[in-house]
């Protein structure tokens, strides 16, 4: 007799005929490549994907943006940036309208890049703008102790660095399970997904690759219809379970948890890293007296909504309309990790 055909992840994805699921990504590579690899073509109608808090550029608030044009045009200092920050708008304009009335407004790569930019020119006060999760994070540390080390008193950082574990804990009675994000994990690990486990909350660590998205969908497929939470990693050739213990180990030496404001979800508790009172040369908040800024997004703009999965960015009326990549209104408009451009650039939810 001729052996079954072994299903492929494709099979059991095409096959599904299971509960409606609402499956929530909380990353801004995963949106795009979840899109761009025609994934949510295939998904059966009954299978929602929904957007979640994993873009750095998005989560980042408005009042942020505002303490760093108060920077350039208050302060004079040098704004070091990734490019997607200029674009962003803050309550009255965004960088590059501050760069427009005169503030100075570099793109950089990397907090490296900053740093080098700052040695090279010590008549200028450099501040970084230090975005992002526990990937991106690592390296602004390292930028710091090079500097601390070097001696230098003109760089600094403007720090809203974020951490997942207390984002997925505010997120968690949205979906029915979250696709993990790899690079996050590859950095901290598999703990805060089987912490969730331990809650009652499922999900699964992915990849990126088509047949790592694949096998991610596939896994939940099989195991939510079982009725029972389930945990599995997904990505293992680059997830370990402790994850980099030397990038953690950097976080720690140079930051420390810090409550943290999150576009669309608030004030999250012990959601955020600051720099360590040791590096406090090097915090821009503290060296220049930075207010605190509340910000004011375009009220019709419903950024904050699509980050906490209650609604796509077709449901914005702005979209594609007032607010496209060109003119972007909101955050998640701007960068290229962003929900609202990746519905923009791919063409949409085909299930709405
Ligand atoms: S489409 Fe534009 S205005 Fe609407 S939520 Fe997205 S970024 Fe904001």
């Amino acid at each position: 007799m001729a052996e079954a055909k072994k299903r492929t992840a494709l099979d059991i994805i095409r096959s599904y005929d299971g509960p409606k699921i609402r499956i929530m990504e909380v990353c801004g590579t995963h949106t795009h490549e979840i899109f761009r690899q025609g994934i949510r073509q295939i998904l059966p109608p009954q299978v929602d994907v929904i957007s979640g808090p994993g873009c750095p550029v998005c989560v980042t608030p408005v009042g942020y943006i505002d303490q760093a044009i108060w920077l350039a045009l208050e302060k004079g200092v040098t704004i070091c940036t990734f490019g997607d920050l200029v674009r962003v708008p803050g309550s009255t304009m965004s960088l590059a309208d501050a760069r427009s009335q005169g503030g100075h407004v570099e793109i950089v790569y990397s907090p490296l890049d900053a740093y080098d930019y700052a040695k090279a020119h010590p008549d200028e006060d450099v501040v970084f703008l230090s975005v992002g999760f526990e990937t991106t994070t690592p390296p602004s540390c390292l930028a710091v102790k090079q500097a601390v080390a070097d001696g230098m008193t003109n760089f600094s950082l403007l720090t809203a660095n974020k951490t997942m574990p207390m984002a997925y804990e505010a997120m968690k009675d949205s979906a029915d399970a979250f696709l993990y994000p790899g690079h996050v994990d590859a950095v901290m690990g598999t703990r805060s997904g089987e912490a969730m486990l331990k809650e009652g909350v499922s999900g699964v660590v992915a990849g990126f690759t088509a047949k790592e998205l694949l096998t991610a969908f596939a896994v939940i497929l099989v195991k939510f219809p079982q009725g029972k939470p389930f945990f599995k990693n997904c990505y293992p050739r680059v997830v370990k379970a402790e994850g980099s213990p030397a990038a953690q180990a950097l976080i720690k030496e140079v930051m420390e948890p810090c409550d943290s404001e999150w576009r669309g979800l608030g004030v999250i508790p012990q959601s955020g890293l600051q720099l360590r009172p040791a590096f406090a040369v090097c915090d821009a908040r503290k060296k220049y007296g930075v207010p605190a800024m509340e910000g004011r997004a375009n009220p019709a703009c419903r950024c904050g909504d699509i980050l906490q999965g209650k609604c796509t960015p077709p449901q914005c009326p702005l979209f594609g309309k007032v607010c496209t990549p060109e003119h972007p209104v909101g955050a998640c408009m701007v960068s290229h990790e962003g929900a609202c451009s990746a519905y923009y650039l791919y063409g949409g939810n085909l299930h709405e």
